[in-house]
């Protein structure tokens, strides 16, 4: 990669983000493209992420992804935020225009629907309720899209039944909250059951989801991608139930962010999946 006088320069900001696997897939797409572009990692101070998207405003950087724990704050900071980011309460995408202004997106969802599209191919949110497990950042960002897509109901279970609550009167349409001892009941003739928590993540417990509610047709999802089988994911494919992974999410949501910042569609022929999950299996230090 040769920087030049004319390079495009985006990242991502979180804290931590060294483990953050945007650099590798939109450099990859970068030097797939021939775009004269870098993608980097920042990492703010906590309490300096107002300050640190001040100092980008007039366009230094052209736009940086957003994570933990970072999502909300982007969203107050922005001048212009789109319906999607309004309804997630969260931006994951920031862009810097030439003038000052800050535009704000969430990408989020698209990466979720288009992730069931991909791994669960003929699945349609219209087809039934879907329970959604987590009522945080992700979970919220996906019960607006699932319901903008066009599900009859979105079913919140969350482990603080308020926040539940909270998540499905502000994203409105067809929400209804349980609780997670409630999960068997939320489950029940789903089209698709959701995993928006870190539970199952690598070195975390998992949480014992009651998938034998679920009818044989219901689609498995876990936004977690390290290990990229879950132990949810590994008890669904046991029931013979069909499972998308959130490896799949994260390069669909990565895609949108990719056009904003550089101006072209990621290139064809770029298995960026394959690099990340050669990036997922070294030992991290
Ligand atoms: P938040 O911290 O905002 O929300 C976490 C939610 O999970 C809360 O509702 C919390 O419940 C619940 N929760 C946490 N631990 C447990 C547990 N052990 N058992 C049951 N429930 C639990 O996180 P986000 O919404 O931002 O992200 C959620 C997950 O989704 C993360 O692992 C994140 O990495 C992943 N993600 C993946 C993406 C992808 O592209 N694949 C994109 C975005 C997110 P309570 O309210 O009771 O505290």
């Amino acid at each position: 990669m040769t920087i030049s006088g004319r390079t495009v320069v985006a990242g991502v900001a979180g804290s931590p983000v060294t483990h953050s696997l945007s650099p590798l897939i939109h450099n990859a797409w970068l030097a797939g493209a021939g775009i004269d572009g870098v993608y980097v990692a920042f990492s703010p101070a906590e309490d300096g992420f107002a300050r640190f998207v001040d100092g980008l405003r007039g366009g230094a950087v052209r736009g940086l992804n957003v994570t933990i724990p970072f999502k909300e704050t982007a969203l107050v900071l922005a001048d212009e935020v789109s319906a999607r980011a309004r309804a997630a309460q969260a931006a994951n995408l920031l862009v810097f225009e030439p003038d000052g202004r800050v535009r704000a997106d969430n990408t989020d969802g698209l990466g979720m629907l288009g992730a069931l599209a991909a791994q669960a191919p003929g699945f349609q949110p219209q087809a039934g309720p879907i329970a959604l497990l987590g009522a945080g950042g992700a979970a919220r960002g996906a019960a607006a899209a699932l319901i903008a897509a066009g599900a009859p109901e979105v079913r919140i279970v969350n482990r603080t039944l308020e926040k539940a609550q909270t998540v499905a009167a502000d994203v409105g349409g067809s929400c209804a909250a349980f609780p997670l001892e409630a999960a068997a009941a939320a489950f029940e003739g789903v089209a698709a059951v959701i995993n928006a928590t870190p539970a199952g993540l690598a070195g975390r417990a998992a949480f014992e989801a009651p998938l034998e509610a679920t009818p044989e047709t219901a689609v498995v999802m876990d936004m977690v991608y390290q290990p990229l089988v879950t132990p949810l994911l590994a008890k669904a494919q046991a029931l013979g139930r069909r499972t998308v992974d959130g490896l799949e999410m994260l390069v669909r949501q990565a895609a949108p962010s990719f056009e904003a910042f550089y101006g072209a569609a990621p290139p064809e022929g770029v298995d960026v999946r394959c690099l990340a999950l050669t990036a997922l299996e070294r030992p991290r230090p």
